[in-house]
């Protein structure tokens, strides 16, 4: 039975998905676009921009005590990026999968890390890691009128 109100309540969680940098700089914006697309998850939100430098540092606040920090703030904050909400079954969690590990000569083949990255500093592309973080960083990028409520069409045909 179709029944929306399932799929709509229960299972759905919502991660921040951002496309850093390099990513935009190296014309793959559409390809990783197309991933989550393909793989079933609902896009509710995306804009490009060019961070600021207080904005970049919220988003890797946690890091801030580490060596890689202030690059990593110049180099996010370089821009642009664009930032995502994707929405699904999982996505947190599998989102994570899609994009691979931390550093992309450690991550498998096929992720997006793994068959476009080389360098942990040139990455691509970020993911929450968890529904607190995805909380704490979509209120970050995003207003709460920024995030579009729908029913996919397709939804019938990737939720059973
Ligand atoms: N990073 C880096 N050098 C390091 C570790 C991390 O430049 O030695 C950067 C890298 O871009 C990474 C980001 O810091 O994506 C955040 O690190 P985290 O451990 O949270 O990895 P992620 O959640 O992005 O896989």
């Amino acid at each position: 039975v179709y029944a929306p109100e399932v799929y709509a309540s229960s299972v759905q969680e919502k991660s921040f998905i951002m496309i850093k940098p390099d990513g935009i700089h190296r014309g793959l914006i559409a390809d990783i676009i197309k991933r989550f697309e393909a793989k079933g998850y609902k896009l509710v939100a995306i804009k490009v921009m060019v961070p600021s430098k207080d904005l970049a540092s919220k988003h890797y606040e946690e890091h801030a005590q580490r060596p890689f920090y202030p690059g990593l703030v110049t180099f996010l904050s370089s821009g642009p990026v664009v930032a995502m909400v994707w929405e699904g079954k999982d996505v947190i969690k599998y989102g994570r999968k899609m994009i691979g590990a931390t550093n992309p000569l450690a991550s498998t083949p096929g992720t997006i890390r793994g068959d476009y990255g080389i360098d942990v500093g040139r990455n691509i592309i970020h993911g929450s890691d968890s529904v607190e973080s995805a909380q704490r960083e979509i209120a970050l990028w995003f207003g709460a009128g920024e995030l579009a409520e729908y029913d996919l069409a397709m939804g019938k045909w990737v939720y059973e």
